[in-house]
Protein backbone atom coordinates (compact mmCIF):
# COMPACT_ATOMS: atom_id res chain seq x y z
CA UNK A 1 0.00 0.00 0.00
CA UNK A 2 1.54 3.19 -0.82
CA UNK A 3 0.77 6.56 0.72
CA UNK A 4 1.67 9.97 -0.60
CA UNK A 5 3.51 12.54 1.75
CA UNK A 6 -0.05 14.57 1.92
CA UNK A 7 -1.71 11.55 3.06
CA UNK A 8 1.02 10.87 5.70
CA UNK A 9 0.92 14.90 6.93
CA UNK A 10 -3.04 14.33 7.02
CA UNK A 11 -3.10 11.74 8.93
CA UNK A 12 -0.31 12.94 11.42
CA UNK A 13 -2.55 15.85 12.10
CA UNK A 14 -5.83 14.05 12.36
CA UNK A 15 -5.62 11.64 15.10
CA UNK A 16 -4.40 9.00 12.60
CA UNK A 17 -8.29 8.43 11.54
CA UNK A 18 -7.11 7.94 8.17
CA UNK A 19 -5.41 5.36 7.19
CA UNK A 20 -7.07 1.87 5.56
CA UNK A 21 -7.18 -0.75 7.67
CA UNK A 22 -5.16 -3.76 6.07
CA UNK A 23 -7.56 -6.32 6.12
CA UNK A 24 -11.28 -5.67 6.52
CA UNK A 25 -12.84 -6.21 10.07
CA UNK A 26 -15.60 -9.05 7.94
CA UNK A 27 -18.57 -10.31 10.49
CA UNK A 28 -19.08 -14.51 9.77
CA UNK A 29 -21.84 -15.12 7.16
CA UNK A 30 -23.59 -18.16 7.25
CA UNK A 31 -21.72 -19.97 4.75
CA UNK A 32 -18.33 -20.07 3.12
CA UNK A 33 -17.34 -22.98 0.36
CA UNK A 34 -14.40 -23.34 2.70
CA UNK A 35 -13.68 -22.55 6.84
CA UNK A 36 -10.05 -22.37 8.44
CA UNK A 37 -10.32 -22.72 11.70
CA UNK A 38 -6.77 -21.03 13.10
CA UNK A 39 -5.83 -17.32 11.93
CA UNK A 40 -1.80 -18.11 12.45
CA UNK A 41 0.41 -18.29 9.40
CA UNK A 42 -0.69 -21.61 8.41
CA UNK A 43 -4.33 -21.01 8.02
CA UNK A 44 -3.86 -17.19 6.97
CA UNK A 45 -1.62 -18.76 4.14
CA UNK A 46 -3.72 -21.36 2.93
CA UNK A 47 -6.61 -19.23 2.63
CA UNK A 48 -4.33 -17.01 0.17
CA UNK A 49 -3.58 -19.92 -1.67
CA UNK A 50 -6.86 -20.89 -2.03
CA UNK A 51 -7.63 -17.67 -3.38
CA UNK A 52 -4.29 -16.83 -5.56
CA UNK A 53 -4.03 -20.24 -6.41
CA UNK A 54 -7.03 -21.77 -6.79
CA UNK A 55 -9.74 -19.33 -7.14
CA UNK A 56 -11.88 -20.40 -4.54
CA UNK A 57 -12.82 -16.74 -2.71
CA UNK A 58 -15.59 -17.82 -0.64
CA UNK A 59 -13.36 -18.82 2.15
CA UNK A 60 -13.45 -17.62 6.38
CA UNK A 61 -10.28 -17.57 8.63
CA UNK A 62 -11.87 -18.06 12.26
CA UNK A 63 -9.59 -17.00 14.61
CA UNK A 64 -10.72 -16.68 18.80
CA UNK A 65 -7.99 -14.02 19.55
CA UNK A 66 -6.51 -12.16 17.36
CA UNK A 67 -4.52 -13.06 13.78
CA UNK A 68 -0.85 -14.37 14.86
CA UNK A 69 -1.06 -14.07 18.49
CA UNK A 70 -0.24 -18.26 18.86
CA UNK A 71 2.79 -19.76 17.77
CA UNK A 72 3.25 -17.83 14.50
CA UNK A 73 3.92 -14.28 16.74
CA UNK A 74 5.63 -16.33 19.62
CA UNK A 75 8.01 -17.89 17.87
CA UNK A 76 12.16 -16.91 17.23
CA UNK A 77 11.39 -17.22 13.15
CA UNK A 78 14.16 -19.48 12.33
CA UNK A 79 13.70 -20.19 8.84
CA UNK A 80 15.64 -23.27 7.16
CA UNK A 81 15.86 -26.20 4.93
CA UNK A 82 18.33 -28.42 6.45
CA UNK A 83 17.00 -32.21 6.50
CA UNK A 84 17.90 -35.25 6.12
CA UNK A 85 14.59 -36.96 5.09
CA UNK A 86 14.17 -36.60 0.99
CA UNK A 87 10.43 -35.77 1.84
CA UNK A 88 11.04 -33.23 4.42
CA UNK A 89 14.07 -31.77 2.56
CA UNK A 90 12.38 -31.09 -0.49
CA UNK A 91 8.79 -29.47 1.40
CA UNK A 92 10.88 -27.26 3.64
CA UNK A 93 13.14 -26.64 0.77
CA UNK A 94 9.92 -25.34 -1.21
CA UNK A 95 8.70 -23.01 1.64
CA UNK A 96 12.26 -21.17 1.40
CA UNK A 97 12.41 -20.87 -2.08
CA UNK A 98 9.03 -19.23 -1.57
CA UNK A 99 10.29 -17.68 1.24
CA UNK A 100 12.66 -15.84 -1.05
CA UNK A 101 10.34 -14.02 -2.71
CA UNK A 102 7.59 -13.65 -0.42
CA UNK A 103 7.97 -10.16 0.40
CA UNK A 104 7.43 -9.46 -3.54
CA UNK A 105 4.84 -11.85 -3.77
CA UNK A 106 2.53 -10.15 -0.62
CA UNK A 107 3.83 -6.31 -1.32
CA UNK A 108 4.84 -6.70 2.22
CA UNK A 109 8.02 -6.26 4.15
CA UNK A 110 8.26 -9.58 6.05
CA UNK A 111 11.84 -8.78 6.69
CA UNK A 112 13.47 -12.19 5.72
CA UNK A 113 17.39 -11.90 6.28
CA UNK A 114 18.95 -14.91 4.87
CA UNK A 115 21.98 -14.41 7.20
CA UNK A 116 22.69 -18.28 7.37
CA UNK A 117 22.21 -20.97 10.32
CA UNK A 118 24.92 -22.62 11.68
CA UNK A 119 24.89 -25.46 13.46
CA UNK A 120 27.44 -26.16 15.96
CA UNK A 121 29.37 -30.12 16.38
CA UNK A 122 31.13 -30.57 20.33
CA UNK A 123 32.04 -33.96 19.46
CA UNK A 124 33.59 -36.76 17.02
CA UNK A 125 29.91 -38.03 17.34
CA UNK A 126 28.05 -35.32 16.89
CA UNK A 127 30.44 -34.29 13.76
CA UNK A 128 29.63 -37.44 12.36
CA UNK A 129 26.07 -36.89 12.36
CA UNK A 130 26.26 -33.08 11.21
CA UNK A 131 28.73 -34.59 8.30
CA UNK A 132 26.01 -36.88 7.06
CA UNK A 133 23.43 -34.56 7.33
CA UNK A 134 25.72 -32.24 5.29
CA UNK A 135 26.11 -34.68 2.84
CA UNK A 136 22.40 -35.90 2.48
CA UNK A 137 21.59 -31.89 2.04
CA UNK A 138 23.96 -31.61 -0.71
CA UNK A 139 22.34 -34.90 -1.96
CA UNK A 140 19.14 -32.88 -1.84
CA UNK A 141 20.24 -29.91 -3.63
CA UNK A 142 20.04 -27.77 -0.09
CA UNK A 143 22.95 -26.06 0.08
CA UNK A 144 25.37 -26.10 2.89
CA UNK A 145 29.36 -26.12 3.94
CA UNK A 146 31.04 -27.26 6.70
CA UNK A 147 32.55 -25.13 8.98
CA UNK A 148 36.50 -25.34 10.49
CA UNK A 149 37.25 -23.71 13.63
CA UNK A 150 39.19 -21.61 11.62
CA UNK A 151 36.32 -20.89 9.46
CA UNK A 152 33.93 -20.46 12.78
CA UNK A 153 36.56 -17.79 14.28
CA UNK A 154 36.23 -15.59 11.42
CA UNK A 155 32.68 -15.67 10.92
CA UNK A 156 31.30 -15.46 14.71
CA UNK A 157 33.86 -13.13 16.73
CA UNK A 158 32.28 -13.61 19.79
CA UNK A 159 31.77 -17.39 19.94
CA UNK A 160 33.76 -19.02 22.83
CA UNK A 161 36.39 -21.47 20.82
CA UNK A 162 37.86 -22.30 24.18
CA UNK A 163 39.38 -26.02 24.15
CA UNK A 164 38.67 -26.13 28.29
CA UNK A 165 34.76 -25.54 27.95
CA UNK A 166 32.64 -27.78 28.84
CA UNK A 167 31.81 -28.77 25.41
CA UNK A 168 34.24 -27.43 23.24
CA UNK A 169 33.15 -26.19 20.05
CA UNK A 170 34.81 -28.39 16.91
CA UNK A 171 33.41 -27.01 14.06
CA UNK A 172 30.09 -26.79 12.19
CA UNK A 173 27.62 -27.21 9.28
CA UNK A 174 26.24 -23.20 7.88
CA UNK A 175 23.04 -23.43 5.38
CA UNK A 176 24.10 -19.89 4.15
CA UNK A 177 20.10 -19.29 2.57
CA UNK A 178 18.73 -20.37 6.10
CA UNK A 179 17.75 -17.23 8.01
CA UNK A 180 14.92 -15.35 9.74
CA UNK A 181 11.84 -13.04 8.95
CA UNK A 182 9.56 -11.05 10.93
CA UNK A 183 6.56 -13.13 12.17
CA UNK A 184 3.92 -10.35 12.72
CA UNK A 185 4.31 -9.82 9.28
CA UNK A 186 4.01 -12.68 7.58
CA UNK A 187 0.61 -12.55 9.77
CA UNK A 188 -0.60 -9.35 8.35
CA UNK A 189 1.20 -9.71 4.51
CA UNK A 190 -1.18 -12.74 4.12
CA UNK A 191 -3.75 -11.17 6.21
CA UNK A 192 -3.76 -8.52 3.68
CA UNK A 193 -3.29 -10.08 0.33
CA UNK A 194 -6.03 -13.21 1.16
CA UNK A 195 -8.63 -9.94 2.20
CA UNK A 196 -7.45 -8.17 -1.21
CA UNK A 197 -8.57 -11.62 -3.12
CA UNK A 198 -12.05 -11.65 -0.92
CA UNK A 199 -11.53 -14.02 2.21
CA UNK A 200 -13.24 -13.09 5.11
CA UNK A 201 -10.92 -13.02 8.11
CA UNK A 202 -12.75 -13.31 11.36
CA UNK A 203 -11.27 -12.38 14.22
CA UNK A 204 -12.76 -13.09 17.80
CA UNK A 205 -14.62 -16.27 16.63
CA UNK A 206 -13.86 -19.44 18.27
CA UNK A 207 -14.85 -22.41 16.94
CA UNK A 208 -16.89 -24.85 19.60
CA UNK A 209 -18.04 -27.63 17.78
CA UNK A 210 -18.56 -29.26 14.64
CA UNK A 211 -22.00 -30.34 12.25
CA UNK A 212 -21.03 -33.52 10.68
CA UNK A 213 -23.61 -35.41 9.17
CA UNK A 214 -23.17 -39.07 7.37
CA UNK A 215 -19.44 -39.24 7.84
CA UNK A 216 -18.88 -35.32 6.22
CA UNK A 217 -18.55 -32.03 7.88
CA UNK A 218 -21.31 -29.68 7.05
CA UNK A 219 -20.15 -26.80 9.45
CA UNK A 220 -18.44 -25.30 12.51
CA UNK A 221 -20.16 -24.21 15.50
CA UNK A 222 -18.70 -20.93 16.95
CA UNK A 223 -19.42 -18.35 19.22
CA UNK A 224 -21.09 -15.94 16.74
CA UNK A 225 -23.39 -18.36 15.59
CA UNK A 226 -23.25 -21.73 12.83
CA UNK A 227 -21.54 -21.48 10.08
CA UNK A 228 -22.18 -23.45 7.40
CA UNK A 229 -19.21 -25.43 4.65
CA UNK A 230 -18.53 -28.33 3.06
CA UNK A 231 -14.92 -28.26 3.32
CA UNK A 232 -13.52 -27.05 6.73
CA UNK A 233 -9.34 -27.27 7.34
CA UNK A 234 -8.06 -27.23 10.93
CA UNK A 235 -4.78 -24.94 11.38
CA UNK A 236 -4.73 -24.89 15.49
CA UNK A 237 -1.21 -25.84 15.83
CA UNK A 238 -1.35 -26.73 19.65
CA UNK A 239 -4.86 -26.63 20.18
CA UNK A 240 -5.27 -29.71 17.14
CA UNK A 241 -6.05 -32.14 19.86
CA UNK A 242 -8.45 -30.56 21.67
CA UNK A 243 -10.20 -29.53 18.33
CA UNK A 244 -9.97 -32.22 16.65
CA UNK A 245 -11.66 -34.20 19.64
CA UNK A 246 -15.01 -31.81 19.27
CA UNK A 247 -14.91 -34.10 15.47
CA UNK A 248 -14.66 -37.71 17.23
CA UNK A 249 -10.77 -38.00 16.14
CA UNK A 250 -8.02 -38.99 18.56
CA UNK A 251 -5.06 -37.46 16.96
CA UNK A 252 -0.92 -38.78 17.19
CA UNK A 253 -0.04 -35.37 18.21
CA UNK A 254 0.79 -34.17 22.15
CA UNK A 255 0.36 -30.50 23.47
CA UNK A 256 4.20 -29.23 24.82
CA UNK A 257 5.56 -25.62 26.15
CA UNK A 258 8.23 -24.17 23.98
CA UNK A 259 9.81 -20.82 25.47
CA UNK A 260 12.38 -17.98 24.37
CA UNK A 261 13.74 -15.82 26.12
CA UNK A 262 15.02 -11.70 24.80
CA UNK A 263 17.76 -9.51 26.51
CA UNK A 264 18.12 -5.93 26.74
CA UNK A 265 19.16 -4.56 22.78
CA UNK A 266 22.70 -4.35 22.23
CA UNK A 267 24.51 -3.20 19.31
CA UNK A 268 25.07 -5.73 16.29
CA UNK A 269 27.34 -8.16 17.19
CA UNK A 270 26.22 -11.48 15.95
CA UNK A 271 25.54 -11.69 12.31
CA UNK A 272 23.92 -15.45 11.96
CA UNK A 273 21.50 -17.78 14.08
CA UNK A 274 23.49 -20.25 15.51
CA UNK A 275 22.24 -23.56 17.04
CA UNK A 276 24.01 -25.98 19.60
CA UNK A 277 22.59 -29.38 19.98
CA UNK A 278 24.78 -30.54 22.53
CA UNK A 279 23.65 -27.58 24.69
CA UNK A 280 20.24 -27.59 23.40
CA UNK A 281 20.08 -24.05 22.80
CA UNK A 282 20.00 -21.43 19.98
CA UNK A 283 21.19 -18.24 19.49
CA UNK A 284 20.77 -15.17 17.23
CA UNK A 285 19.94 -11.46 17.10
CA UNK A 286 17.00 -9.39 16.71
CA UNK A 287 16.66 -6.26 14.19
CA UNK A 288 16.40 -4.52 17.19
CA UNK A 289 19.71 -5.54 18.75
CA UNK A 290 17.90 -8.11 21.39
CA UNK A 291 19.70 -11.48 22.02
CA UNK A 292 17.47 -14.01 21.01
CA UNK A 293 17.71 -17.19 23.05
CA UNK A 294 15.53 -20.50 22.73
CA UNK A 295 16.13 -24.01 23.64
CA UNK A 296 13.94 -27.42 23.83
CA UNK A 297 10.49 -27.75 25.41
CA UNK A 298 9.75 -27.80 29.18
CA UNK A 299 8.66 -31.48 28.92
CA UNK A 300 5.18 -31.45 30.34
CA UNK A 301 1.83 -31.08 28.66
CA UNK A 302 0.97 -27.98 29.14
CA UNK A 303 -2.25 -25.41 27.53
CA UNK A 304 -0.43 -22.27 29.93
CA UNK A 305 1.88 -20.39 27.31
CA UNK A 306 3.96 -19.55 30.16
CA UNK A 307 6.74 -22.35 30.98
CA UNK A 308 8.91 -22.48 34.16
CA UNK A 309 12.06 -21.41 35.68
CA UNK A 310 14.32 -24.49 35.12
CA UNK A 311 14.13 -24.43 31.39
CA UNK A 312 15.19 -20.74 31.25
CA UNK A 313 18.09 -21.36 33.43
CA UNK A 314 18.94 -24.10 31.25
CA UNK A 315 18.85 -22.58 28.23
CA UNK A 316 20.82 -18.91 29.61
CA UNK A 317 23.86 -21.27 31.00
CA UNK A 318 23.81 -22.39 26.97
CA UNK A 319 23.72 -19.27 25.67
CA UNK A 320 26.05 -17.79 27.88
CA UNK A 321 28.30 -21.00 27.62
CA UNK A 322 28.70 -19.98 23.85
CA UNK A 323 28.91 -16.02 24.16
CA UNK A 324 30.81 -15.51 27.61
CA UNK A 325 30.00 -11.97 27.40
CA UNK A 326 25.93 -11.74 27.27
CA UNK A 327 26.17 -13.08 31.12
CA UNK A 328 25.77 -9.22 31.93
CA UNK A 329 23.12 -8.27 29.89
CA UNK A 330 19.65 -8.04 31.53
CA UNK A 331 16.72 -10.41 30.55
CA UNK A 332 14.08 -8.12 29.52
CA UNK A 333 10.76 -11.05 28.22
CA UNK A 334 10.10 -14.65 28.46
CA UNK A 335 7.27 -16.16 27.00
CA UNK A 336 5.93 -19.50 25.61
CA UNK A 337 4.05 -21.06 23.05
CA UNK A 338 1.73 -24.62 22.95
CA UNK A 339 3.77 -26.69 20.07
CA UNK A 340 1.87 -29.19 18.12
CA UNK A 341 4.17 -32.66 18.51
CA UNK A 342 3.75 -35.26 16.80
CA UNK A 343 4.92 -38.58 17.10
CA UNK A 344 7.15 -38.75 14.87
CA UNK A 345 8.70 -35.45 14.58
CA UNK A 346 7.29 -34.56 11.09
CA UNK A 347 3.84 -32.41 10.35
CA UNK A 348 0.55 -33.58 9.23
CA UNK A 349 -1.23 -32.25 5.80
CA UNK A 350 -4.12 -34.35 5.39
CA UNK A 351 -7.25 -35.69 5.12
CA UNK A 352 -8.86 -37.38 7.67
CA UNK A 353 -11.78 -39.94 8.65
CA UNK A 354 -14.37 -36.90 8.40
CA UNK A 355 -15.20 -36.43 5.00
CA UNK A 356 -14.24 -32.82 3.86
CA UNK A 357 -12.51 -32.41 7.39
CA UNK A 358 -8.41 -31.38 6.50
CA UNK A 359 -5.38 -31.25 8.98
CA UNK A 360 -2.78 -28.93 8.97
CA UNK A 361 -0.76 -29.80 12.50
CA UNK A 362 2.26 -31.96 14.11
CA UNK A 363 4.48 -29.27 13.36
CA UNK A 364 6.20 -29.38 16.23
CA UNK A 365 9.62 -26.97 16.47
CA UNK A 366 9.45 -25.95 12.78
CA UNK A 367 6.35 -24.70 11.68
CA UNK A 368 7.25 -21.09 11.50
CA UNK A 369 9.77 -22.06 8.64
CA UNK A 370 7.12 -24.33 6.86
CA UNK A 371 4.50 -21.49 6.73
CA UNK A 372 4.39 -20.74 3.05
CA UNK A 373 4.84 -24.37 1.65
CA UNK A 374 2.37 -25.62 4.78
CA UNK A 375 -0.07 -22.71 3.37
CA UNK A 376 0.46 -24.25 -0.24
CA UNK A 377 -0.07 -28.04 0.44
CA UNK A 378 -3.39 -26.73 2.44
CA UNK A 379 -4.94 -25.12 -0.28
CA UNK A 380 -4.12 -27.90 -2.64
CA UNK A 381 -5.81 -30.45 -0.67
CA UNK A 382 -8.56 -27.85 0.42
CA UNK A 383 -9.22 -26.73 -3.49
CA UNK A 384 -9.06 -30.61 -5.37
CA UNK A 385 -9.29 -32.84 -2.46
CA UNK A 386 -6.07 -34.71 -3.19
CA UNK A 387 -2.64 -34.68 -1.74
CA UNK A 388 0.21 -32.35 -2.98
CA UNK A 389 2.95 -34.11 -4.22
CA UNK A 390 5.13 -32.44 -1.50
CA UNK A 391 2.90 -33.24 1.26
CA UNK A 392 2.34 -37.16 0.08
CA UNK A 393 4.67 -38.09 2.64
CA UNK A 394 2.52 -36.30 5.68
CA UNK A 395 -0.40 -38.27 5.63
CA UNK A 396 -2.19 -38.71 9.01
CA UNK A 397 -2.47 -42.70 8.57
CA UNK A 398 1.27 -42.96 8.29
CA UNK A 399 1.00 -43.53 11.48
CA UNK A 400 -1.21 -46.23 11.09
CA UNK A 401 0.74 -48.33 8.24
CA UNK A 402 4.13 -47.35 9.91
CA UNK A 403 5.51 -45.44 7.34
CA UNK A 404 6.66 -42.63 9.57
CA UNK A 405 9.04 -39.65 9.17
CA UNK A 406 11.76 -39.75 12.18
CA UNK A 407 14.77 -37.43 11.83
CA UNK A 408 15.96 -38.83 14.85
CA UNK A 409 19.33 -40.61 15.12
CA UNK A 410 20.34 -37.95 11.73
CA UNK A 411 22.33 -35.52 13.97
CA UNK A 412 21.73 -33.99 17.70
CA UNK A 413 18.38 -32.34 18.01
CA UNK A 414 17.08 -32.57 14.54
CA UNK A 415 14.19 -30.79 14.95
CA UNK A 416 15.19 -28.20 17.50
CA UNK A 417 13.88 -24.67 16.71
C1 LIG B 1 9.08 -20.30 21.52
C2 LIG B 1 8.87 -20.86 20.15
C3 LIG B 1 9.89 -20.81 19.23
C4 LIG B 1 9.72 -21.32 17.95
N1 LIG B 1 10.72 -21.15 17.05
C5 LIG B 1 10.55 -21.55 15.76
C6 LIG B 1 11.54 -21.24 14.80
O1 LIG B 1 12.56 -20.60 15.10
N2 LIG B 1 11.34 -21.67 13.52
C7 LIG B 1 10.22 -22.37 13.16
O2 LIG B 1 10.12 -22.75 11.99
N3 LIG B 1 9.23 -22.63 14.06
C8 LIG B 1 9.36 -22.22 15.34
N4 LIG B 1 8.37 -22.45 16.27
C9 LIG B 1 7.17 -23.21 15.85
C10 LIG B 1 6.21 -22.29 15.11
O3 LIG B 1 5.96 -21.12 15.84
C11 LIG B 1 4.88 -22.96 14.84
O4 LIG B 1 5.06 -24.29 14.37
C12 LIG B 1 4.07 -22.20 13.80
O5 LIG B 1 4.05 -20.83 14.10
C13 LIG B 1 2.68 -22.74 13.76
O6 LIG B 1 1.89 -21.87 12.98
P1 LIG B 1 0.35 -22.09 12.95
O7 LIG B 1 -0.24 -21.06 12.06
O8 LIG B 1 0.08 -23.52 12.67
O9 LIG B 1 -0.10 -21.89 14.47
P2 LIG B 1 -0.51 -20.62 15.34
O10 LIG B 1 0.23 -19.41 14.94
O11 LIG B 1 -0.43 -21.05 16.76
O12 LIG B 1 -2.02 -20.40 14.90
C14 LIG B 1 -3.06 -21.23 15.36
C15 LIG B 1 -4.21 -20.29 15.69
O13 LIG B 1 -5.38 -21.07 15.96
C16 LIG B 1 -6.16 -20.35 16.89
N5 LIG B 1 -7.13 -21.27 17.47
C17 LIG B 1 -6.91 -22.32 18.31
N6 LIG B 1 -8.06 -22.91 18.63
C18 LIG B 1 -9.04 -22.24 17.97
C19 LIG B 1 -10.45 -22.38 17.89
N7 LIG B 1 -11.10 -23.34 18.59
N8 LIG B 1 -11.16 -21.52 17.10
C20 LIG B 1 -10.52 -20.54 16.40
N9 LIG B 1 -9.18 -20.36 16.46
C21 LIG B 1 -8.46 -21.20 17.22
C22 LIG B 1 -5.12 -19.83 17.89
O14 LIG B 1 -5.60 -18.74 18.61
C23 LIG B 1 -3.95 -19.47 16.96
O15 LIG B 1 -3.94 -18.10 16.63
C24 LIG B 1 8.50 -21.96 17.58
C25 LIG B 1 7.45 -21.99 18.50
C26 LIG B 1 7.62 -21.44 19.77
C27 LIG B 1 6.49 -21.48 20.73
Amino acid sequence: MRYSLLSLVRNALSGHRHWRPAWRDAAPKPAYDVVIVGGGGHGLATAYYLARLHGIGRVAVLEKGWIGGGNTGRNTTIIRSNYFLPANAHFYEHALKLWEGLSRELNYNIMFSQRGVVNLFHSPAEREGWTRRYNMMRLNGTDAEVLTRERLAAMLPELSLDPGARYPVLGGVIQPRGGVARHDAVAWGYARAADRLGVDIIQNCEVTGFEIGNGRIAGVETTRGAIRAGRVGLCVAGHSGTLARLAGLRLPIETHLLQAVVTEPVKPFLSRVVSSGALRVYVSQTAKGEVLIGGPLDGYNSYSQRGAWPTVERILAGAAELYPRIRRLRLMRQWAGVMDMSMDGSPIISATPVGGLFLNGGWCYGGFKATPAAGWCMAHLLATGATHDLGRAFALDRFRTGHILTERGEGPQPHLH
